[in-house]
């Protein structure tokens, strides 16, 4: 091997394919049903917007993105979905249109991090988002379609965490008494949070490392410093919720640890695919919109990590099945039916039909071998006697029977 594949990037190979695109099937019908539509976005933008977007003082603008100069332009690749959405957004001037505008995108998304389970260098993301509502209810509509969207791939065992994570106005006497209680363990933190503690510390609530989490056990929360405007906004999601059935746990540990982002926040997590278990996280940040330069509009989102989906289905055994690659193999004895052979294909194509035909040059046995390893469904053999005839001998391949029969029958033969 000359050149390999980059640290922390996969190939995704013809065999497994299948896999990817039932979910994105599945994801499509499912944000039609509540009215989403999609927008697709350049694979790099200027990183000015994702230094605005993500947050200057966040590990990803910190530590992981993928940025490069280009006559004298420093661009980056897309850590995450939504400041593109809504750079597009106030681009072209989407907010002049009917509110809410909403949106999903199916992106990969490029951050440089240690290498774990769970955790790619370029990954997946399915995300949605809701512009232009402070309501509550375009909150819980977004968890809806998450929630349905799982189980309706059979996932059920998934559960939802919420929590707020309050508002500018009533965050920084909060950050305060974070600051207070972890000052004295600070030498005690992992490095990440050495360096979270003056620029981020809510993100220490969020670290994975068992000291860290030790030590943050008992750390004020959010929840407790929440002012009232966030309160009721909380007390609404949770009713909404429970009149949409949704089943969920407060956890007041879901932190996204940046100014533009208020109130709600919250994940879905599987306890089936270890250390790296949220499938989806998401929440609001009615700040960020007017950051990045549009008229002060609110919104909404989540996105959800497509390989770890997967794991959650392998984990689940729940089994993709394949679809059928071939319903007839046209195979052809000599030169002069050649031409016909390649017309039936075409036809059949034309019909919906997935055709299969040698491009080889081989001989018959070695095309019918070909026929079997392509599990087609039919064979159809064309030589110069069917030639003369007007016919095709059609073999059943899962039947093992075979007749001949007129050309023009064929279609309604293999139906
Ligand atoms: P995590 O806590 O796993 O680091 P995050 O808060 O960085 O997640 P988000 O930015 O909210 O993640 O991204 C949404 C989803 O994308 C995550 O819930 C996860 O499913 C997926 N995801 C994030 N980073 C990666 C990665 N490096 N590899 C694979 N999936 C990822
Ligand atoms: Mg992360």
């Amino acid at each position: 091997m000359i050149v390999s594949i980059p640290k922390g990037t996969k190939d995704i190979l013809p065999s497994e394919v299948h896999r990817w695109q039932w979910l994105e099937d599945a994801f499509r019908d499912c944000c039609a049903r509540y009215g989403f539509s999609e927008i697709r976005t350049p694979i790099f933008e200027h990183t000015e917007l994702f230094k605005r977007g993500v947050g200057d003082t966040t590990d990803i603008v910190q530590k992981e993105m993928y940025t490069f100069e280009l006559a004298g332009r420093s661009l980056t690749l897309k850590p995450e979905g939504t400041s593109p959405v809504v750079r597009a957004f106030i681009e072209n001037k989407l907010y002049a249109e009917q509110m809410p505008a909403k949106y999903y995108y199916n992106i990969p998304c490029f951050r440089y991090e240690k290498m774990q389970k769970g955790r790619q260098r370029q990954f997946h993301q399915f995300g949605i988002e809701i512009f232009g509502t402070e309501n509550m209810l375009a909150d819980a509509e977004v968890i809806a379609l998450a929630m349905d969207y799982l189980s309706g791939l059979g996932i059920d065992d998934l559960s939802l965490r919420i929590n707020s994570i309050g508002c500018p106005n009533c965050r920084a006497k909060y950050k305060d008494a974070l600051q207070n209680f972890l000052r004295p363990e600070l030498e005690l933190l992992c490095d990440t949070c050495k360096d979270r503690f003056d620029r981020n510390p809510m993100r220490i609530l969020d670290c994975k490392s068992p000291s860290c989490k030790e030590i943050t056990k008992n750390a004020p929360r959010m929840m407790d410093y929440i002012c009232e405007d966030c309160r009721s906004a909380f007390e609404e999601l949770k009713e909404n919720l429970t009149a949409l059935s949704i089943p969920y746990k407060i956890d007041t540990d879901i932190v996204r640890g940046l100014d533009y982002y208020t109130k709600t926040a919250f994940e879905i997590v599987s306890d089936k695919i270890g250390a790296q278990s949220t499938v989806c996280g998401g929440g609001r940040y009615d700040h960020l919109i007017e950051e990045i330069g549009g008229p002060p509009t609110p919104g909404v989102g989540f996105g959800m990590g497509i390989e770890r989906l997967l794991l959650v289905l392998d984990a689940a055994g729940i089994n993709i099945s394949k679809p059928e690659t071939c319903d007839v193999f046209i195979a052809v004895l000599g030169r002069a039916p050649m031409a016909q052979a390649l017309k039936t294909a075409q036809s059949l194509r034309a019909s919906g039909f997935k055709v299969l035909t040698d491009v080889m040059g081989r001989n018959l046995k070695a095309q019918l071998k070909y026929a079997d390893r392509s599990e087609a469904s039919y064979t159809m053999i064309i030589g110069e006697d069917e030639l003369k005839k007007g016919v095709v001998t059609l073999r059943n391949m899962k039947e093992s029977t075979q007749k001949e029969i007129k050309l023009e029958e064929i279609e309604a033969e293999i139906r």
